[in-house]
Parts: C-alpha cells; sequence; structure tokens
C-alpha cells in the first residue's frame, strides 16, 4: 500500500455533502481496488461554516486543505430568494474567490462530453451532435479583464476594465493547453482569441508559437472568439481541447456546459501553478481543487436525488490531476460510462417531466453512487484479469 493521501472535503450547502458522499464512497472504492489509502477531513465552507463560525471561508478550512493532497469542493449558497440573509449573502463569492486567491488556483479544466446514451437531452439536434461532442475548455483564471484595473469617473460617464497579461500567464495555460491535447486521441489544439482587435490576444498568438515547437504531435489552430462561439453550438464534434484567456473562456465554458444537458453531468478543475511544499505528509505538491460546475440546488437538495455524476467526475479528475493516478481517473470515468450505458439515470436524466424510457432504471443519488461503484469493481477487475 502507498502513503496515505488526504483529501480535504469541502462538501459546503445544498446538495454538496449528498453528492460528496457519493464520491467519497466511489474514492474508498478505488482506494481498496488500486491498493491506495486515502484519508478525508472535512473542511466546513459557506453558510454551513457560516453556522458554526461566521464566516463562508474560516482560516481552519484554509489550514485543513493547505495540509491536504487535494481539495474535493462541493457547492455553496443559499436558495435564491435568501441570499439577503447573512448566512448567504456572498457565501459564493467569498468561499470561492477567497479559497481560489489563497491557493493561486490559475487555470480551470472544464470537460463537456454529450454521452451517446444521453444525446437526446442535449439542446442540439443529433446531426450536430454527430458522433460525440469531447471538448475539454482551459480558461486562465487569474488574468485579464477581470484582475484589470476597474474605474469608473466620479461623474459616472466614463468606465474602463484593464486587460493585461503578462508572457508567463500565459504560457501556463498555453502549456496545460498542450500538455492535456497531447493526452488525447485527437490532438488537437485550439486557442480562442481576439487577434484581429487585442494586444493581449496577439502576445496569446506569439506564446502559442513559441511554445508549439515542444509539443510537434500536438495540432494547434487559432479561433477568433466570436467564430468560437459560433462553431461550439454549429459544429462542437470539430474541438478538441481548447485554451483561453479568462473573460473568454468564462463565457465558451458556459456555453459549452449546456451541451450535455444537466449540470448533474459537469465536473471542473482549478489548478494552481504553484508549486508548495505543504505541511503534513511533507511531500512537496501542487494544490489544485475540483468541483462540480453547477450550484447548491436547493430545489432538490435534501430528497436524495441530486446526480452525483458531476461530483465523481470531479473526483476523478482529482485522482489525474491532484494524485497523478491516470489509470485510478479513467477507471472511474469508464464506470460512469458503463452505469449510464447500463441504463442507470437520476431524475435530471429522465428528460422534461421525469418521463420513464424503456430500458432505464430510476435511481436517486445513493443508487447512482452504488451503480457506479458496481461498475468500478467490475472493471478493475477484468483490468486485473488482463494484467
Ligand atoms: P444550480 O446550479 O444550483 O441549479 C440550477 C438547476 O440545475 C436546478 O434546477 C438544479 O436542481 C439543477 N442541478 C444542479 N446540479 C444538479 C445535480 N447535481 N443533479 C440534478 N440537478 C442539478 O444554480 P442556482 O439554482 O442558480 O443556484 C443555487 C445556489 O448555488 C445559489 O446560491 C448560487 O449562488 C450557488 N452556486 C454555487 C456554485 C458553486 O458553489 N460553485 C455555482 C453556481 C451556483
Amino acid at each position: 500500500m502507498s502513503l496515505p493521501y488526504t483529501i480535504a472535503v469541502a462538501s459546503g450547502d445544498g446538495i454538496g455533502p449528498e453528492v460528496c458522499d457519493q464520491a467519497i464512497r466511489v474514492l474508498k472504492s478505488v482506494a481498496t481496488a488500486f491498493g491506495h489509502s486515502f484519508i478525508f477531513t472535512e473542511a466546513l465552507v459557506g453558510g454551513a461554516a457560516y453556522e458554526k463560525n461566521g464566516e463562508h471561508l474560516p482560516k481552519k478550512t484554509l489550514e485543513i486543505c493547505e495540509s491536504a493532497d487535494a481539495i474535493l469542493f462541493g457547492s455553496v449558497g443559499g436558495p435564491v430568494h435568501l441570499q439577503h440573509e447573512p448566512k448567504w449573502a456572498n457565501a459564493e463569492r467569498n468561499a470561492i474567490l477567497g479559497i481560489r486567491k489563497h491557493f493561486s488556483l490559475a487555470i480551470n479544466v472544464r470537460p463537456s462530453k454529450v454521452y451517446s446514451q444521453l444525446s437526446h437531452l442535449s439542446p442540439l439536434k443529433a446531426e450536430v451532435i454527430g458522433g460525440g461532442v469531447d471538448i475539454v475548455i482551459i480558461r486562465e483564471l487569474v488574468g485579464g479583464a477581470y484582475f484589470g484595473l476597474h474605474e469608473t469617473s466620479e461623474d459616472g460617464r466614463f468606465a474602463r476594465d484593464d486587460m493585461t497579461y503578462t508572457y508567463e500567464q500565459i504560457e501556463a495555460a498555453i502549456r496545460f493547453g498542450f500538455l492535456t491535447a497531447m493526452g488525447r486521441p485527437r490532438r488537437l489544439l485550439t486557442v480562442v482569441d481576439k487577434a484581429n482587435v487585442l494586444e493581449t490576444s496577439r502576445l496569446w498568438r506569439k506564446v502559442a508559437k513559441d511554445i508549439a515547437p515542444e509539443f510537434p504531435d500536438v495540432k494547434m489552430d487559432f479561433m477568433y472568439v466570436d467564430n468560437a462561439a459560433m462553431q461550439l453550438v454549429t459544429r462542437p464534434t470539430a474541438f478538441d481541447v481548447i485554451v483561453t484567456e479568462n473573460l473568454f473562456g468564462d463565457i465558451l465554458s458556459d456555453e459549452a456546459s449546456v451541451l450535455p444537458g444537466s449540470l448533474g453531468l459537469m465536473p471542473s478543475a482549478s489548478l494552481t501553478t504553484n508549486g508548495l511544499t505543504l505541511s503534513g505528509s511533507g511531500r512537496s505538491r501542487k494544490l489544485h481543487l475540483f468541483e462540480p460546475i453547477g450550484g447548491t440546488a436547493p430545489d432538490i437538495a435534501g430528497k436524495g436525488v441530486a446526480n452525483p455524476i458531476a461530483q465523481i467526475l470531479s473526483a476523478a479528475m482529482l485522482l489525474r490531476f491532484g494524485l497523478q493516478m491516470e489509470d485510478e481517473a479513467s477507471a472511474v470515468e469508464e464506470a460512469v460510462d458503463r452505469a449510464l450505458g447500463a441504463g442507470y439515470r437520476t431524475g435530471d436524466l429522465r428528460g422534461a417531466g421525469a418521463v420513464e424510457t424503456s430500458g432505464t432504471t430510476p435511481v436517486g443519488c445513493e443508487g447512482m453512487g452504488t451503480a457506479i461503484i458496481e461498475q468500478l469493481e467490475k472493471i478493475t477487475t477484468e483490468r486485473k484479469k488482463k494484467n
């Protein structure tokens, strides 16, 4: 058995704890099958933290995360009609932006995959989805217009938001884009920018061209952001990996997130580019955060019906990027694929009005977790037999 890995679990509010419980079950199953030891430490965040500590991101939570090998994050925030209450006011901003800043999370990774078994849930026509949509969007997270100088004149008739980038900020994102493309069968990297207008975009192109010779096996192309926004809904199958700056990435990744048909399917990773030697095991490592892109879903929270797949796929990304366990990560992803193939469906995957489709089995949050674990056990047994 390898050294134990510590995973900080900041499950947050609403459906966060329910879906995190299923992700933890899956990770425990991975530990058993692959001979690892995972220690889970609970870190309060959001409204749950406010109730106990009067703040959304307590110091204690940051300390727990600091001594972990990776952070599994749920989601934070309350029902929209209660946002004025102190427990919920700015909960998402305080917790998420706070943690992003504290750990210098500089790159956001969002896969957007339309599962063939669920293609009818996509808002796009079958002929547009074609052979399958499988895109990864990489967004630079700490530069660009969101982090430049913001200013409004005293008379309120002039405002500015400066978009700035350094070579190093761009290089980190582009390099990660190439590495991601290298690990995928198509090896295609699209750099999205607005180089016909923006100086920062011209710098993005220069950096991409500087780095490209290091990755001769990756086919790189450039696309203007307005064109990319159109192509994502007219020819989404043409994309493999997209890398782009903060503002464009924010918009394009949200656009891509509706393609699979449910937020319950959408994981993400926020990665730091800083290597840190953290307390705890003493291992030198980069501390990354993994979370579903959806929110706390107050409309279904506590009913046991949330789809845990986004959280479980976030745990798969944790295995891949946080703990460098590629085999384990791909086994979890395959188990999700097979559970869907076997017909297991949470309410969000059963379409409008939750109509039962023949050959499918309705399940709740825990039932979907169990179905995925069963498939995972079969996959690991099959793999062991092969080796
Ligand atoms: P939401 O993402 O919570 O919900 C939108 C819709 O998607 C709802 O109908 C919900 O039931 C459904 N949904 C989301 N995840 C699902 C899942 N796993 N399974 C099944 N259905 C799912 O967005 P919202 O309602 O606008 O926001 C609710 C709260 O979440 C707000 O307080 C908001 O600030 C917060 N929020 C937090 C994050 C985060 O923590 N990263 C992200 C977005 C929103």
